[in-house]
Parts: structure tokens; sequence; C-alpha cells
């Protein structure tokens, strides 16, 4: 009787976990040498990191999805719908919530699901750092669902605004100036640009967009000469970036900070720090740390458990001499996956696990149509840390994307999907007005 092959179960299928099932369903899968299943809550991907077009209308998101069930059944995994509440190491299994639609009428019951190993990349969500109001008042941008939600409650804000007295403004709240609050500032910006170019009133002059930071500056993770040019742009655009400022309460009107001042608004939104899913925290003995991130070695593998791997924004990862662990980026998700998939495939030839090393790739920030601002990394043929801006920068920062598509289709489709890209753009809309 022939043996039941290793099985690999992932976790969530984003930026990390999508690139891990295709690649480990290429090498292994396809082979029979192991079973790879892919779990997540959701029937699609969608690459996080264009979420705030998702927000601001100008990205469809049922043309960016990759189903999942398709990928699946063209890379040699398997897909399996549900969304991961628990786990027992002792029984090497995972514990899935039952699957309701979207009425709230159950699909499927609560399942288990066994695994040979288990990689957890379930990404994580923004901080609201039990501030209250936070929660109740505030959009987040964590997932398309939510994306989706702030783009219909911005469209009738413009609505309302249009149909009001002329002095009416737009007044919106954005907290957290990280790549995801700068770069949602200013893709309002172009979304109103878009939507004044179908004839939608001079929306754009009655926006009064505020970016609200605790920070000394913004883009606290980017090189400063980045993050200079960034916030001259946005005030550029007309944006208000308040730094050193302090949210301390929300509620349905206004930001309220430290300082007294209230900012008023009626759309809010929250994209301050993250954290990882609330489950992660008391995860059968797993180490985690505040923010509820998997604590995991150089090889990947959980502190207390050699069969069970994190990777992504749910994993904490310290490398040796280093002050600070790895960032929450899509690009240290990728290089995880793809690492992490030559790994398990070495580990299943009984080799040694190899210790993860991140190649810094640059970072770069995207402004809108306007422009886009970042520094190169090693991988930069210009030279480690050279500052870049306009066109360069913003072809440099679609080609991340592009990347990211040639991992999961391949060159052809990769291709055929630019091309097709070109040809919508030429005729359709380039922002939702409907
Ligand atoms: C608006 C925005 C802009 C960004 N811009 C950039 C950028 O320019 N550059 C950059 O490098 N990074 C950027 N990021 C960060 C980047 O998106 C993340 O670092 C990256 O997506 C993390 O990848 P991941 O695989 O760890 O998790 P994710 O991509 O978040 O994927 C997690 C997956 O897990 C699934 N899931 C969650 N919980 C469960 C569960 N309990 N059970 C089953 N499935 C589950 C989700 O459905 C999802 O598919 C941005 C983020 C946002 C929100």
């Amino acid at each position: 009787m022939a043996a039941t092959p290793h099985r690999i179960v992932i976790v969530g299928g984003g930026a990390g976990g999508v690139h891990l099932a295709t690649r480990l369903g290429r090498r292994l899968g396809r082979q029979g040498r192991a079973e790879i299943l892919l779990v997540d809550r959701d029937a699609s991907h969608i690459w996080k990191p264009r979420l705030h077009e998702v927000a601001a209308g100008t990205l469809d998101s049922g043309q960016e999805q990759v189903s999942f069930v398709v990928q699946a059944s063209r890379h040699h995994f398997r897909y399996w719908p549900g969304e991961m509440r628990g786990l027992d190491r002792t029984r090497k299994v995972i514990q899935l919530g039952a699957l309701a639609d979207r009425n709230g009428a159950e699909v499927l019951p609560a399942r288990a699901l066994s695994y040979d190993t288990l990689v957890i990349a379930v990404g994580s969500r923004a901080n609201d750092f039990g501030i209250p109001g936070v929660r109740e008042h505030c959009s987040f941008i964590d997932s398309r669902d939510q994306a989706e939600e702030f783009n219909a409650a911005l469209r009738n804000q413009v609505l309302r605004c249009l149909s009001g007295p002329d002095a009416a403004t737009l007044d919106i709240a954005i907290v957290g100036a990280g790549a995801t609050g700068v770069e949602l500032s200013a893709e309002i910006n172009t979304a109103l640009d878009f939507a004044a170019g179908y004839g939608v009133g001079d929306i754009r002059r009655r926006l009064r967009l505020t970016l609200i930071e605790t920070a000394p500056r913004i883009l606290g993770a980017l090189p400063e000469r980045v993050a200079d040019a960034a916030q001259k742009e946005l005030r550029k655009q007309g944006v208000t970036v308040l730094t050193g400022a302090q949210v301390v309460a929300v509620d349905a009107a206004a930001m309220h900070l430290k300082d007294g001042r209230s900012i008023p608004a009626p759309l809010k939104v929250w994209a301050a720090g993250i954290q990882a899913p609330a489950f992660l925290a008391e995860l059968d003995g797993l180490e985690s740390v505040r923010s509820r991130q998997l604590v995991v070695r150089p090889t990947l593998q959980t502190t207390r458990d050699d069969h069970v791997f994190a990777l992504g924004d749910c994993s904490f990862l310290l490398p040796e001499g280093e002050k600070v662990p790895m960032a929450a980026t899509a690009q240290v998700a990728q290089q995880q996956a793809e690492q992490l998939a030559r790994g398990l495939e070495a580990m299943l030839d009984g080799k040694k696990l190899p210790e993860f090393r991140y190649k810094h790739g640059g970072a770069l920030v995207a402004l809108g149509h306007y422009n886009a601002f970042g520094s190169l990394g090693r991988l930069g043929l210009l030279g480690d840390g050279t500052f870049i801006q306009g066109r360069f920068a913003q072809w440099t920062y679609v080609s991340l994307y592009r990347r990211h598509q040639l991992g999961l289709y391949g060159f052809w489709r990769s291709l055929m999907f630019w091309l097709a890209d070109l040809l919508r753009k030429g005729h359709a809309p380039r922002v939702k007005v409907d």
C-alpha cells in the first residue's frame, strides 16, 4: 500500500501564503511528494498593498482578484475554505470555525483539519490600541470587504456634499501616516480628480483631508528623504499633515487629540499600528509577543514547535544582532514564502532547514497619479539607498505588483494580464462613480 503523502497545511492565502502554496504545489504537489492544502476564510486573494486603491475607488477588486479554486487547480494544491480558530498541537489538527454566507446562514459546520507541517500566514490588521470610539466610528482597510465598505461610504459622502450648500466640505481624517495612510490620502485625491473629469462637480476643491500621526514624522519606516518628499507632495495636494498628534478618543463627529484639538470628520479611517489576529495570542502554548505575532526562529519555525511555522505580518522575527524585528511588509512576506518553499522541500529530503536572510529590495511609496518616491535597495542596479522619484519611481512601484503576478502566474500569463490591464485602462472608467 502506498504511503500517505506528507500533508502541508498553509493557513492564509495573502501576499506570503498564496506564493508558498503555488510554489510548493508546482514543486511537491505535482510530483505527489506532498499534499498541499491552502486554508483561507475568503474565496479569493487580492494583493493587500492595493487595498487603498479599492478604498478610493480607483481599482475594481473583482478584476484583480485571484480565485483560490482556480489557482489551486492550476498549481497542484487544494483550497479549503474556512477560518482558523484554534490548534491542537498534540493531535496535529487545526480547528476551523463554521462557514456562513453573507446573510449569516451556516454553509459548513465547524471542522478540524489534520496536518504534518503547518504554516500560519494569517497577516495583520491595524491596531486600535484600545482607544475609545475607534472600533465604532472608524473605517479600517485591512480586507477587501472593509476597503469596499469605505468606498461606498466615500461615494455617499461625495453625493451629500455635492447636493448640499456651496460651502459644504468633504471632511476626511486618516490616522496613521505609514504607507497605508499616506497612499490612501493621495489616492482619494486622485479618485476625486478622475471623478471631476467625468463631470462629478468640483468636489476636489471641497476636500478637507487631515492625516494624523503620533510620531514626529510621516513614513517612519522609510528613509527621511523619502518621507520629506512625500510630505511636500501631500501638502501640494492640499492634505493637512499633523505629526506628533495623538488621538485619544473618537466619536461620530470628530477625532479628539491629546492637546485638546478636535478634527471634525464624518469619514474617519484608522490605519495606525499593526496587530496579528486575536486567536494567535493564546494558540496552544505557542510563544507570541504583545502584538500577538508568533515568535519564530530564522528557519521560520515557531520557538516551541518544529512542525509549526509562521511567516509574514503574523510572525515576529528578530534577526541576530538587530534591534528591530522584520518589518510587516509584502516584500518580507513574499521573500519568506520563497525561502520556506525551498526549506520545506529540503526538509522532506531529510536536509537541514535554511535560515531566512532578507534582501532589502528598496522602499517605495506611491502618491496616486501625482508622484512616487523611494530609495533603492541592494537589488537596485543604481546602488543601495539611491533616492528615486517621478516616473521611474512609479514604474518601480508598479513592478512590485508585476513581480507578485509573475510568482503566481508565470511569465506568459502575467504578460497577458499586463496587456489586458493596458487595454482596460483605455476604455474602462478610472474611478467608481456609480
Ligand atoms: C493599504 C495597504 C497598503 C500597503 N502598501 C504596502 C506597500 O506598498 N509595500 C509593502 O511591502 N507592503 C504594503 N502593505 C503591507 C502588506 O500588504 C502586508 O505586509 C502583506 O500583505 C502581509 O502579507 P501576509 O501574507 O503576511 O498577510 P496578508 O496579505 O494580510 O494575508 C493574510 C491572509 O490570511 C487570511 N486570513 C486571516 N485570518 C484568517 C483565519 N483565521 N483563517 C483563515 N484565513 C485567514 C486572509 O483572508 C488573507 O488572505 C500595505 C498594506 C495595506 C493595508
